[in-house]
């Protein structure tokens, strides 16, 4: 009998403005503890919260990244627990009235097709303080800064069906609030992470018992934890067992889930309206202006760039993975064939970086440098070999291709004399091989072209080189 897998994610993204969500407080990462706390996010007796516009703005702008229905009145809960890190002693949130109601984004599969996921809802939220253990012993210490800062909460629908396709909905919603600018979405820095509902059932069942797997920070810990709750709650079931209600945490080093608490143990967070704030209320004016703000998105810019460029469905799936790698793509694209353009960014450049483990902002190859070396590919200047020499020294060392081409006297062979030349003294210093070709060992061609390629450095024209071979040979 087989087993269908029911997933929801809920993403915690971390809104990239300067302030936090109801003081004026910095959000800048590392500073030293408490550094960056007032009476407000500190939570004294009497400190009045005041709601930051600017989130308010990137709420909208995600709301319609993702074709949401906006709620043009929604309301601050608070949502009660205690915890060392939390000193009001509730967490301001939303709760029934969210700021971003019913949305949708399209997933991509492996087999080319899309896929429709809901989105329930995106609410505001606070973020709370962070305890402290390093350095200290028998007790913890706590830092504010991290209080108050702005999250967007946003909760899918039990719509995905397995790892493969929860992790590309992950992909697809760290890509979309970059592309709207509204997080810088840092898995590392914890400012983009998600829950994970997991839950089976036989196809055509009501839904099972799910389990939460809390906080997972990267792609590849969510497929992995979500692979091993699905074995874990099959070969439960399979065994006569009952899966239970319960939060997981996943443990990387171990590569499975463990429970954290049950239901029974769940918080009861006794939600009521945050007295302190009023009803937050969206005018047409702030939804316009948000509207005329909106960026081209993932999946219209991946529609143009198969336009435009030509490119397959694919190719302009990878480059439009993120903006920055999208608009350095259409830097380079300007300047030279798009198709070059293409393979030399999702090849060369990509697996560079990859390799040094960099990300497309940190290329030490600018689009510029890039196109440079591109545009000597065109001209016969190099050819493609001796361009992968010159592109690992532009990685390496900077400077211009024209540069390194001079300086290391790589510029192509294309006189045909020169090559000729060249091509009958390799004939003359192999006498054997050039009487087997002729009587009929025709893979002995490759070794001809070998020899020249060695004699020139790799620097005659491939084409043109292939061609007085050919011609000597028969001769
Ligand atoms: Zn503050």
């Amino acid at each position: 009998m087989q087993w269908e897998v029911v997933i929801g994610l809920e993403i915690h993204t971390q809104l990239n403005t300067n302030t936090k969500i109801f003081c004026g407080c910095s959000t800048g990462f590392g500073a030293a503890p408490n550094s960056h706390t007032c009476p407000v996010c500190l939570a004294m007796p009497g400190s009045l919260p005041v709601l930051n516009a600017e989130v308010v703005h990137k709420a909208i702008l995600f709301g319609l990244g993702i074709h949401a229905q906006l709620n043009r009145e929604s309301i601050f809960a608070r949502k009660n627990y205690f915890y060392p890190d939390l000193p009001k002693g509730y967490q301001i949130s939303q709760y029934e009235l969210p700021v971003v109601g019913n949305g949708e984004v399209f997933i991509d599969l492996p087999d080319g097709s899309q896929k429709r996921i809901g989105i329930t809802r995106a609410h505001l939220e606070e973020d709370a303080g962070k305890s402290l253990h390093e350095g200290f012993v028998g007790e913890s210490g706590i830092d504010l800064n991290r209080a108050g800062t702005p999250l967007l909460e946003i909760v899918s629908e039990p719509d995905l069906r397995s790892s493969t396709e929860a992790v590309a909905y992950l992909k697809k919603m760290h890509a979309l609030v970059r592309y709207l600018d509204i997080s810088d979405a840092n898995m590392q820095e914890g400012n983009f992470r998600c829950d994970a509902n997991v839950s089976v059932r036989r196809p055509g069942e009501p839904f099972g018992t799910r389990a939460e797997i809390k906080n997972l920070n990267s792609f590849r810990f969510l497929e992995k934890a979500i692979e091993f709750e699905i074995e874990r709650q099959i070969d439960l079931i399979e065994s006569g067992g009952k899966v239970v209600q319960e939060t997981r945490l996943y443990d990387a080093n171990k590569n499975e889930t463990r429970s954290m608490r049950s239901k029974e143990e769940a918080n009861d967070y006794r939600y009521f309206p945050d007295p302190d704030l009023l009803p937050l209320i969206l005018t047409d004016t702030q939804i316009d202006k948000a509207r005329a703000e909106l960026p081209e998105l993932p999946d219209a810019k991946r529609q143009r760039f198969v336009e435009q460029y030509g490119l397959s469905v694919y190719d302009a799936g990878v480059l439009t993975a993120s903006r920055a790698l999208a608009d350095y793509y259409e830097s380079v694209a300007a300047r030279v064939d798009p198709k070059l353009a293409a393979n030399w960014v999702m090849g060369d450049l990509l697996g560079a970086l990859n390799k040094a483990g960099l990300e497309i902002e940190q290329s030490p190859v600018s689009s510029e440098q890039l196109a440079g070396l591109l545009a000597r590919i065109e001209d016969d200047t190099i050819s493609g070999k001796i361009a992968k020499e010159v592109f690992e020294i532009l990685f390496a060392e900077g400077g211009t291709a024209d540069g390194i081409i001079d300086a290391k006297g790589l510029r192509q062979i294309t006189d045909t004399g020169a090559i000729e030349k060249i091509i009958d003294e390799i004939l003359a210093a192999n006498p054997k091989q050039l009487a087997d070709y002729r009587a009929g060992k025709d893979k002995l061609f490759g070794f001809f072209v070998g020899q020249a390629m060695k004699a020139t450095q790799g620097k005659a024209n491939p084409a043109q080189l292939n061609d007085i071979l050919k011609r000597k040979l028969e001769a």
